[in-house]
């Protein structure tokens, strides 16, 4: 547990997770309190539902052997048993009231209560102190326990008959005896000191189990007096029972409220934290450039932060409830336990041994298959979201059955261990419950026989009983605990790996700021980059210029290395060697937000948020005007289709922009990057999905409005790029050409060919 405990913290230790914690200190900090307070209030009522069952029913309610009153002849019957000193002790914590003295201030104050104050004189108990009962409980039990058996025989003559012959009377005695009165059997015996000596030592040996006993013993002696001093024994009983009763009902309410305001507790921490760690971890993703986004794939950055946040969240709940909680109930109820029946010591050890056998046996099954389920719910994930994002392709390749089977797999290998450790738990419970009545059994068993022996009060068992079961509740809670506390820290090391991953594109400490005024003059200077984990270079040595005014083309087959180039000038990737340099500065000498806040760049895959047109435009730049909204829109072609819509530019555009076409989307995409009004435009195959009309008459429009910007164009069509003041041809990642259309149709072979595949021979020269 502890162990577990501490890896968990190890974990948040390292990547300070510890700093989402600290806010919720003071929080947790009263929830341990109130735990204490109701692992005070859950420890106390068993003891007090033993004194219900002791002294409220078996001993009607009296609570010690030291009357609150006794009769002046009880009194005197009882100092037959006692040493001289120890009359005058018991005498001096008692007052005298006098019978016959009816308008003394003590007659009238007690005459209610003690009615028998009528007739005869009493003895009413001082104010007197728990240690001194305690002192003074063996001295009256061991008197008022003979004084009563007396008073029985007295009232019973063929139990006094047997007694009397028992105690070596003859026969003429012990009718003589039994006609005697109650007060004259007193006198006799106080002649009699070896019939004195031979009752104590017969008390002695009844009262030599202990301290409760020997109030129990006391206590039908008690209750016959306060009989004869006229009070109501019933109303007596009563009391301490509903007094009891009521302490019992209070602390239950009081656990109730601190259960209760602890889960409140817990409740705002752990969401609270979840919260804090869920934008935490947003906050990082979004820093990450494309080589982390490469590294963790995007199914498993969604799990974590949510599916591994909610792991969290809960067993931090969980921790504040249970964690604090079980030990404290734990040990609380080892010591009050013990305190009730110590010889039963072994039952609680056993208990706790099968239990911690158990917990570990579960605990070694169940840890290494918790490992596994996070990384199952990722890979269900990412099989969901791949079959559904390409729902089309599976469609038309009539791959469904495929995709089914895909996700069959991970959702029965998902099921597999899930099941496995349901199983685990189901057996598990029952077992802990078989332990519990066992130990209730077995309690029972061996109490119910020191109970028959006098050794034990009834109560006294019933407590144990509840509090071995607390015990086994605390071990239950931390079992549970042992079932969590592995899977929590899986997923703290899930979240930890994102939070602690520092992005390997990062600004430096001193950035530089760009020239003013600003050209927008790209260079590139013997730049090669290799993706990492790659095994070769994706582009090599490449080395050109791009100049503001002008068009930059970059044609080559497919994986030639084009998209890398572009991604490398707004830093979405870092040179693996070279450099890049925007006006004379490297790129990596200025901000990130510096240089992107000078490139318009729109992907190869156009991306459009869920919103409206409109909102999709004013991504690039919230104050833009109307007006320049639709010139934006007019260059980028996408006017007609705009205007078509009823809604016009407030039109809704799905998640994910799936509500228009794919042409449609890219011309939007240009226009948001008009709307940004950079200097810097790279345009990634952005033409790719329009038809060649539109195509020429988007390069028209786009270089008359933006003719001072610096323009990169990757494209596959020679027909966008043949005006382009400079064409860099790109084969494996190699420039393999340079120049103008003309000049390439000269001096470049691939160019030539490309050329010459997609046009017919006017269109070429
Ligand atoms: P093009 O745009 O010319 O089609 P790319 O620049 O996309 O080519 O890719 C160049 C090479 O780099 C290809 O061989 C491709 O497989 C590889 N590549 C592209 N993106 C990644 C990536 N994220 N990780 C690893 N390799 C990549």
């Amino acid at each position: 547990m502890v162990i577990m405990v501490t890896q968990v913290q190890r974990n948040m230790k390292r990547t300070h997770l510890t700093k989402y914690m600290k806010p919720f200190f003071p929080l947790v900090g009263l929830a341990i309190v109130l735990l204490f307070a109701q692992a005070y209030c859950d420890l106390s009522l068993p003891n007090y539902l033993s004194n219900i069952v002791n002294t409220g029913i078996q001993q009607g309610g009296v609570d010690s052997a030291v009357p609150i009153a006794l009769r002046n002849s009880s009194m005197s019957h009882m100092f037959i048993f006692m040493t001289p000193a120890n009359r005058t002790d018991v005498l001096g914590h008692y007052t005298f009231v006098n019978a016959t003295e009816t308008t003394s201030e003590n007659y009238t104050r007690y005459i209610d209560e003690f009615p028998v104050l009528e007739n005869e004189s009493i003895y009413v108990r001082n104010r007197i102190n728990e240690t001194e009962i305690a002192r003074l409980n063996p001295v009256i039990a061991r008197a008022i326990i003979p004084v009563g058996f007396m008073n029985q025989l007295a009232e019973n003559s063929t139990l006094a008959s047997q007694v009397f012959f028992s105690l070596g009377f003859n026969a003429t005695m012990v009718t003589y005896l039994t006609s005697l009165s109650i007060d004259e059997l007193f006198t006799f015996l106080s002649h009699s000191p070896t019939q004195v000596v031979y009752i104590e030592n017969m008390i002695n040996t009844q009262l030599a189990f202990g301290e409760t006993v020997i109030v129990q013993a006391a206590a039908s002696s008690i209750k016959a007096e306060y009989a004869a001093l006229g009070m109501d024994t019933t109303q007596l009983q009563l009391n301490y029972i509903l007094g009891v009763g009521g302490v019992m009902l209070l602390l239950t309410l009081l656990s109730m409220a601190c259960t209760i305001t602890v889960s409140f507790l817990a409740a705002r921490t752990s969401t609270g934290m979840a919260r804090d760690i869920r934008k935490g971890l947003f906050a990082k993703v979004e820093n990450f450039s494309s080589t982390e986004f490469d590294k963790f794939s995007t199914a498993s950055l969604i799990t974590r932060s949510t599916n591994d946040i909610t792991q969290i969240q809960m067993v931090i709940f969980m921790i504040i409830r249970m964690v604090f909680y079980a030990p404290i109930l734990g040990v609380g109820g080892i010591f009050m336990a013990l305190n009730k029946a110590s010889d039963l010591w072994w039952v609680i050890a056993l208990s706790v041994l099968l239990l911690v056998v158990i917990i570990l046996i579960v605990f070694s099954v169940a840890l290494p298959k918790f490992k596994i389920i996070q990384k199952l719910v990722d890979r269900l994930n990412l099989v969901a979201r791949e079959s559904l994002t390409g729902m089309m392709v599976v469609r038309a390749f009539n791959k469904e059955q495929h995709e089914e089977g895909r996700f069959d797999k991970a959702n029965i290998d998902l099921t597999k261990v899930s099941l496995f450790i349901n199983r685990l738990m189901v057996v598990m419970m029952p077992l802990m419950m078989l332990i519990m009545n066992g130990i209730a059994v077995t309690i029972i068993w061996i109490g119910s026989s020191q109970v028959a022996a006098g050794t034990m009060q009834v109560g006294d068992m019933i407590a144990f009983m509840q509090y071995t079961i607390q015990i086994v509740m605390a071990f239950l809670m931390m079992s549970i605990m042992f079932i969590l506390l592995p899977r929590a820290s899986v997923s703290v090391t899930r979240i930890v790996d994102v939070l602690s991953t520092d992005p390997v594109i990062t600004d430096t400490s001193d950035p530089k700021r760009f020239p003013t005024p600003f050209n927008g003059i790209i260079e590139f200077r013997g730049v090669s980059f290799r993706y990492p984990g790659a095994e070769a270079d994706a582009i090599h040595d490449i080395s050109f210029i791009a100049k503001p005014g002008q068009t930059t083309a970059i044609i080559g087959p497919t994986g030639a290395g084009k998209s890398t180039i572009v991604n490398l000038i707004p830093r979405f990737y870092d040179v693996t060697s070279g450099a890049i340099t925007v006006d004379g500065v490297d790129i990596r000498d200025v901000t990130q937000h510096d240089l992107r806040d000078k490139i318009g760049y729109v992907p190869q895959k156009s991306a459009l948020f869920s919103g409206t047109i409109e909102s999709n435009l004013r991504y690039a730049d919230e104050a833009a005007s109307d007006e320049f909204l639709q010139s934006a829109i007019l260059i980028s072609q996408a006017a007609e289709f705009v205007s078509s819509r009823p809604e016009g530019i407030a039109t809704e555009i799905a998640q994910g922009g799936t509500n228009v076409s794919g042409g449609q989307k890219q011309r939007l995409s240009i226009a948001r990057a008009i709307v940004k009004k950079p200097s810097i435009y790279l345009l990634d195959d952005s033409f790719s999905a329009l038809d060649f009309k539109t195509d020429s008459a988007l390069r028209r429009a786009f270089k008359q409005n933006t003719g001072g910007s610096t323009l990169i164009i990757v494209t596959q069509r020679v027909s966008t790029i043949k005006n382009a003041e400079q064409i860099i041809v790109l084969e494996n990642g190699s420039i393999v050409g340079k120049g103008t259309h003309t000049e390439l149709m000269r001096t470049s072979g691939t160019y030539k060919e490309i050329a010459m595949s997609q046009m017919n021979a006017e269109e070429l020269v």
